[in-house]
């Protein structure tokens, strides 16, 4: 057993990871400053006695008691419309936040895992995105607060690997959807899922031609699990290479829906990424990690959720 800190953990991934965590008999610590996060996602949670919740916000230094074995970094405002909504908070998460997590993982010896994110790939030119490329980011558009934040947290990171001997991870998490997304977040299954299913016209941007590649939450949380218990040192993108175009995605949610929603198409935003699919060989060959889901099974929970939580 290990005890282990999840920063992030109200949210949507921080809390199925904490679930995992748990249920394979670990002691957690989640701290979260709900900003992004919802205290709902862990109430299931209260009466654990291996579970403990501390508000906290990752850009002050962390003060929790005890040592930590394992501490898992996912504090960051993460959907588009919540980083452009919070900018600073979204730089300084990924900046001193990532600095203050680094700092107790030092302090303690504890191993340490970044949930970086396919964003520091920007609008790919490479396709699919193997981790040795090293993007194509626009340094100060509307998105840099996510992407070039990441991007310092994987240059933080590896330094305080290679300078003060940290042991570190590097995950680069591409969409993930699930249970557990707020309705209203933004971000495509959400938004189009909650459309479809009270009868609305499904919103897409631009054209739709552009690509995303869609992960069921627990394929990717056993993969950061996998991650963080590895001896892999490089950065591991984390993602399901099945890939979509955004109008396919709306055609296979209107049709699991069966309300008949139409299509609206809306513009598309500045700097929207037009493919991104990981390249999984890492991940498959050094954590013998594939993703087990089929996406019409993790769709089909994830709208039954959206459903529960319209109460339609
Ligand atoms: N998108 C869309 N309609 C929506 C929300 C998103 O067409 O209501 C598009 C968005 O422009 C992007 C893709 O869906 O091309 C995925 O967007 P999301 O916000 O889920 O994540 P991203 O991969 O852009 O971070």
């Amino acid at each position: 057993m290990a005890r282990v800190l999840v920063a992030g953990a109200a949210g949507f991934i921080g809390s199925h990871l904490t679930d995992r965590l748990l249920a394979d008999g670990h002691e957690v610590v989640g701290i979260d400053n709900f900003i992004t996060g919802n205290p709902r996602n862990l109430s299931h949670l209260h009466s654990n006695p291996r579970f403990t919740f501390v508000e906290a916000d990752v850009i002050r230094p962390i003060v929790v008691d005890g040592t930590f074995d394992r501490i898992y970094c996912l504090a960051s405002p993460a959907s588009p419309i919540d980083y452009l909504k919070r900018p600073f908070e979204t730089l300084y998460a990924g900046s001193d936040g990532t600095r203050n997590l680094l700092d107790r993982a030092l302090a303690d010896g504890a191993r340490f895992l970044l949930t970086s994110t396919s964003e520091v790939y920007g609008d790919p030119q490479v396709h699919p995105q193997p981790e040795s490329y090293w993007g194509n980011v626009n340094p100060n558009g509307p998105r840099s607060v996510y992407d070039e934040a990441k991007r310092y947290a994987e240059a933080i990171t590896m330094a305080y690997h290679r300078y003060k001997g940290v042991e570190v991870r590097i995950a680069r998490i591409f969409n993930t959807f699930g249970p557990r997304m707020r309705h209203d977040d933004g971000r495509v299954v959400p938004a189009f899922s909650c459309q479809a299913l009270r009868g609305e016209p499904l919103t897409v941007f631009g054209d739709g031609s552009q690509t995303r590649s869609y992960c069921y939450v627990s394929d990717l949380v056993d993969g950061l699990v996998r991650l963080m218990e590895s001896d892999l040192r490089e950065p591991c993108n984390l993602g399901n290479p099945y890939e979509l175009t955004v109008r396919e995605l709306a055609t296979v949610i209107a049709d699991a829906a069966g309300s008949g929603s139409t299509v609206v198409y809306k513009p598309l935003p500045e700097d929207d990424p037009k493919i991104r699919r990981p390249d999984t060989t890492r991940a498959r060959t050094v954590l013998g990690w594939e993703p087990q889901v089929p996406f019409a099974d993790g769709l089909r929970v994830t709208m039954d959720y959206f459903r529960q939580t319209l109460g339609l």
